[in-house]
């Protein structure tokens, strides 16, 4: 028998999200972000349930190859661009999108021989400070690009660094509309945080948050960005992905007995814990403390101790008819229907959902529901 570790994806679930994102920019095609394998979820499964975006951004040729393998022909877009010169190539074949943000990929560009033009979007830096052209810099960009006969579309992008928070984005929207004002080219600058929050009714026109392309990520893999704010079932979002195992182990403690390496928790009184089949090694978060929660068969429990490698520890008081072989969710949907938000478990952890999605160790076995 394999160690009873399971990631499910609910294909059904990641369908239902998209839903939500053209319901919230119904103007707007949606970009389905998948980098980082689909946020952990596997880009073949993930792609089961978003066949129906009009297109998927992500980061690696490689997993740009693994959608073509797929069929999919429809378009891709390349968040960060090309890595290096070389990279345009596969871009070409595989007749990609890509990023521009800096002057070196124009040069690549410009020396790249090719059959096929290249469709771009030029990336504005409007204030993240990450990738992108300065406001100043962005037309003089957009004018290289656009003499370059390699180059057949020039599209316009930016990214927003407080759409969940309290900066909000409208001073990047501004910046954004000053950059590309008069420009020809598709537009694209909404991440789930801003789709959810501000793209319904807010900002719509030439050149607004609700034009042309919203790029989603986090909320088509149920999680709310802005929670604790607001929490996923708040924006009718479900969840994608469930982590479950099984009990392996069942001790009782006395009053002064303590749990684990480091002996970070101390029973104060007689009790059961369950020791878990996942640890560390399957993703779980090495730093999450005692009193993250847990459902053991379906019940709501916390955790007690450190993670180890391959197990952590459940508190089982209250539950007198949980012991080996109980079904432990770590966050998802338990088989009773019970929910574990991974938006808790990462809040508990001090942590947000997209690393705990992203770190389900490839040990671990997943399955598509
Ligand atoms: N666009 C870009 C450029 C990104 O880097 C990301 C993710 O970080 C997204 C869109 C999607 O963001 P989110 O997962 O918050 O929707």
């Amino acid at each position: 028998m394999p160690r009873p570790i399971l990631a499910t994806v609910h294909t059904g679930a990641l369908r239902h999200n998209l839903g939500i994102a053209r319901e919230r920019a119904p103007d707007a095609r949606v970009w389905a972000v998948v980098k980082a394998n689909a946020y952990g979820h596997g880009i073949e499964r993930a792609f089961e349930g978003l066949r129906g975006a009009d297109g998927f951004a992500l980061l690696d040729l490689a997993e740009a190859e693994r959608l073509r393998a797929l069929d999919w022909r429809g378009p891709i877009l390349l968040l960060e661009g090309a890595f290096e010169a070389r990279d345009l190539e596969l871009c070409s074949r595989l007749n990609l999108w890509h990023a521009v943000h800096c002057n070196e990929q124009i040069d690549w560009l410009a020396a790249h021989k090719t059959q096929q033009p290249h469709k771009v979007f030029l990336k504005l830096n409007s204030g993240m400070n990450r990738l992108g052209f300065t406001p100043a810099a962005y037309r003089t960009a957009w004018a290289r690009l656009n003499a370059l006969p390699q180059v057949e579309e020039i599209g316009h992008m930016t990214h927003f660094s407080d759409a969940d928070g309290a900066r909000g984005i409208a001073h990047q929207v501004a910046l954004f509309e000053q950059a590309t004002d008069d420009l020809p080219g598709e537009r694209t600058l909404a991440n789930s945080a801003a789709i959810l929050r501000h793209a319904r009714g807010a900002l719509r026109g030439a050149g607004s948050l609700a034009a042309d392309w919203v790029r989603e990520g986090i909320a088509l893999y149920g999680c709310a960005p802005d929670f604790p704010e607001h929490s996923a079932a708040h924006w009718g979002l479900r969840p994608t992905m469930t982590l479950s195992t099984r009990v392996i182990g069942v001790q009782r403690l006395q009053a002064g007995d303590t749990v684990g390496y480091g002996s970070t928790f101390t029973a104060d009184g007689p009790m059961r814990i369950g020791v878990v089949a996942c640890g560390y090694a399957d993703g779980y978060p090495r730093h999450a403390p005692s009193g993250t929660p847990a459902l053991v068969d379906g019940q709501r429990t916390r955790t007690l101790g450190r993670v180890s490698m391959d197990m952590l520890t459940v508190d089982l008081s209250g539950l007198p008819d949980a012991g080996i072989g109980s079904e432990v969710v770590l966050w998802g949907r338990a088989g009773s229907g019970a929910l574990l938000p991974v938006d808790e478990v990462a809040h508990a952890a001090g942590t947000i959902a997209y690393e705990l999605l992203c770190a389900v160790a490839p040990r671990v076995r997943f399955e598509a529901a």
